[in-house]
């Protein structure tokens, strides 16, 4: 069997950075106490909360303090409110509502900081953030449900867990859905290219490896790397159609560019996409 070198990028291993800082992209709220924000989820006496927030389902976590004000900061990809403990819920959903647009602008802010950096406590909690073809998605923890649910309108993967559910669950749960998705998905888009453009493989499987995107053997076995899901079809089309073209020449040469072509004539979206990729973004399981 012939494996074949593909995109050798500096896959991963940026698995745990050197003590992230603590999000410190709170500054600026009217009222918020510099101390309060950052602490570790899942302390408790802290409740988890979602507020639809101009369209957005927007994870915030409450903290009653002895403060005479309600304050609001955002940290750990979520809006953190200190309230006194006579202030009602709906008071705070409301306060939220009128400061949505502050919010959003500081929560989309955080999530782009080049300090946001993923370590496990941030990256596998409710609120957490990852990218699923190509976009940003939600993770909710949703213990009334019965199996995990994608809202494919809100963005959220809705994960059957209990609200206590650890880390490790977590990650365990959203790594089986992803694979599940990018097998189902990876499968009929290899079909579709392949149909449509007379190429034939033998055999399709996900892989794991690192540093590797894609490949092909002599005969035809086409492996794709399920972490392909993280990006957008355009990346996902591309490599697919460049391990196609390996059923016709195993080399990079100019002909089999021009294969590439043949078979996805706007591939170089795609793979401009994918090398201009920040790998230490995506998740680590
Ligand atoms: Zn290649």
């Amino acid at each position: 069997m012939t494996l074949l070198e593909q995109f050798l990028l500096p896959f991963g291993s940026a698995d745990t950075p050197p003590s992230a800082q603590q999000s410190p992209s709170t500054g600026g709220s009217t009222t918020a106490d510099p101390k309060a924000p950052s602490l570790p989820p899942n302390r408790t006496g802290k409740k988890h909360r979602t507020v639809a927030l101009q369209g957005h389902a927007v994870p915030w976590l409450l903290k009653r303090t002895r403060r005479k004000t309600v304050g609001m900061s955002i940290g750990q990809g979520m809006i953190q409110v200190n309230a006194p403990r006579w202030v009602p819920i709906s008071d705070i959903e409301y306060i939220l509502q009128e400061k949505s647009k502050w919010l959003l602008a500081r929560l989309a802010e955080w999530h782009q900081s080049e300090q946001h950096r993923l370590v496990p406590e941030r990256q596998w909690a409710h609120g957490a953030s990852l990218h699923y073809l190509g976009k940003p998605l939600t993770l909710m923890i949703a213990p009334a449900l019965r199996q995990t649910q994608w809202d494919d309108f809100r963005r959220e993967l809705q994960l059957a867990l209990p609200a206590e559910a650890t880390m490790e669950q977590i990650r365990d749960t959203v790594h089986a859905w992803l694979q599940g998705q990018a097998k189902t998905l990876f499968a009929t888009r290899l079909k579709a290219i392949s149909n449509q453009s007379g190429r034939a493989f033998s055999k399709f499987s996900l892989s794991n490896a690192r540093g590797r995107w894609g490949s092909c053997t002599e005969d035809g076995h086409i492996r794709l790397n399920w972490r392909l899901i993280h990006f957008s079809q355009e990346v996902i089309d591309y490599v697919i159609a460049h391990e196609l073209a390996h059923t016709y020449t195993m080399d990079h040469s100019k002909s089999f560019w021009d294969e590439v072509a043949e078979i996805l004539p706007n591939y170089e979206e795609g793979k401009s996409v994918l090398r201009k990729a920040r790998l230490d973004t995506l998740p680590t399981f």
